[in-house]
């Protein structure tokens, strides 16, 4: 089926008084809040996307028109919200060259990444296969059930980055046994952009029998090469980093010839999702996430472009101040910049600029929290450099933004401290 017929009807409207800085014509739109008060650029897209209107249009004729079950096998309503989960499937399989039978909707990336650890307890257990590799810069929502795995009686290798952010697949390699269960390497670091050699990996995996688990929440739709990788067994999507609605994501559990992988699940319920995610599916979240995989998969090189020259842009003007860019920029996705100003601390710099822009000094999840980036710290950075972090991400809906008065503002900033 062609991509356009997989697209549904509708789903490229726009709702009215929205529209999308499409990156081929790039039309900037000064954002405003309901007051009419200008607010600042948004620029923490690793944290959240903003929702893309075609993608909202679809939520919401799932929501309001086709409200039915998809669990209803006895009239029209539950068919058509069946197909349009079945829809979705193929969308977001299509993006990573997987079969729709393989992608279970999920909440989010951290069920997803929950479901591929501790869902291989069971097996890992039964076969001995009791090691785990995994890295020091993964997310929590990986890091978190690997500690659990750890209390369960299995063994973690956490390796450490390259001080470019990065980790070499030879130490993926000098790190396997023959007891290794699983490998788990993210797609792309949220902190610090730097994109893991995942096709380089899983070919160093060729001849072991260990699970690879990539947490793609930052690269779904936006790495496409990479993530269709057949020696991948599991990958976490989430749908809030690609512009579909928070509370979506899905896990792709890729089989091994005609088996599948010895999940065991971690709900039980109606047996939805092949008795792995029990419950009702969230219809309109689900058809949000398909329309806006379909959509990454057919803008993404424009999507690309667009974010490249945000980049270099943003890399021109922050020259004179001499800035350093924590990961290695030749391995960086291009929506992402992570910097320090020299004698500047990240939380100064954040108020300074929050009328202007509104950015972040790290991953949302621990920012309740004052601690330094783990991701930094295992980078070997100097502690300036890791306090000094600033993290700024964009995306196709990014407006232009004005880099220069952000400059100005921090030299104004750096000259207040003593
Ligand atoms: N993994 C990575 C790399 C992330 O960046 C995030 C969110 O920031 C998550 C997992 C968690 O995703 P979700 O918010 O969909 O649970």
């Amino acid at each position: 089926m062609g991509e356009s017929s997989e697209q549904p009807t509708g789903a490229l409207r726009t709702l009215s008084g929205m529209t999308v800085a499409a990156p081929s014509n790039s039309t900037v739109i000064a954002p405003r809040s309901e007051s009419g008060r200008t607010q600042p650029v948004y620029l923490d897209c690793n944290a959240t996307t903003p929702v893309d209107p075609r993608v909202q249009a679809e939520v919401l004729t799932y929501l309001a028109e086709e409200f039915g079950n998809a669990g209803s096998r006895t009239h029209v309503y539950g068919q058509a919200a069946k197909e349009r989960v079945n829809l979705a499937r193929r969308q977001v399989a299509k993006v990573v060259d997987a079969r729709p039978d393989e992608v279970i909707f999920t909440s989010g990336a951290t069920e997803s990444n929950n479901m591929a650890v501790l869902g291989l307890t069971t097996h890992g257990e039964r076969s001995g296969s009791r090691h785990i590799i995994s890295t020091q810069i993964e997310h929590k929502a990986v890091l978190e059930p690997l500690e659990e795995m750890a209390r369960r009686g299995f063994e973690v290798t956490l390796l450490p980055p390259t001080a470019g952010g990065w980790v070499e697949p030879d130490a993926v390699l000098a790190a396997l046994r023959p007891d290794t269960l699983l490998v788990s390497v993210m797609a792309a670091n949220n902190e610090t952009g730097v994109l893991q050699p995942i096709p380089e990996i899983a070919n160093a995996l060729v001849s072991s029998p260990a699970y690879f688990h990539v947490d793609a929440a930052q690269a779904f739709g936006k790495q496409i090469e990479a993530l269709r990788h057949h020696r991948i067994d599991l990958l976490s999507i989430s749908g809030h980093k690609l512009h579909a609605p928070k509370g979506i994501g899905a896990l792709v559990t890729r089989r091994r010839g005609y088996q599948r992988l010895p999940l065991s699940p971690l709900q039980f319920g109606g047996g939805q999702e092949r008795g792995l995610r029990p419950g009702t599916l969230p219809v309109a979240l689900i058809a949000g996430l398909g329309t806006a995989a379909s959509l990454a998969l057919r803008e993404y090189t424009e999507r690309e472009q667009y974010c490249a020259r945000l980049r270099d842009e943003a890399l021109k003007a922050f020259e004179p101040l001499g800035v350093t860019l924590n990961g290695d920029s030749s391995r960086t996705a291009s929506h992402i910049l992570n910097l320090s100003v020299p004698g500047v601390d990240s939380e100064a710099a954040i108020v300074a600029l929050k009328n202007l822009v509104a950015i972040s000094n790290g991953s949302a999840c621990t920012s309740q929290s004052y601690e330094p980036s783990h991701v930094l710290i295992a980078a070997g950075l100097p502690e300036e450099q890791v306090s000094g972090a600033l993290r700024l991400s964009w995306s196709y809906m990014t407006p232009a933004v004005d880099w220069e008065a952000v400059v100005d503002r921090l030299q104004l900033l750096r000259h207040q401290i003593p």
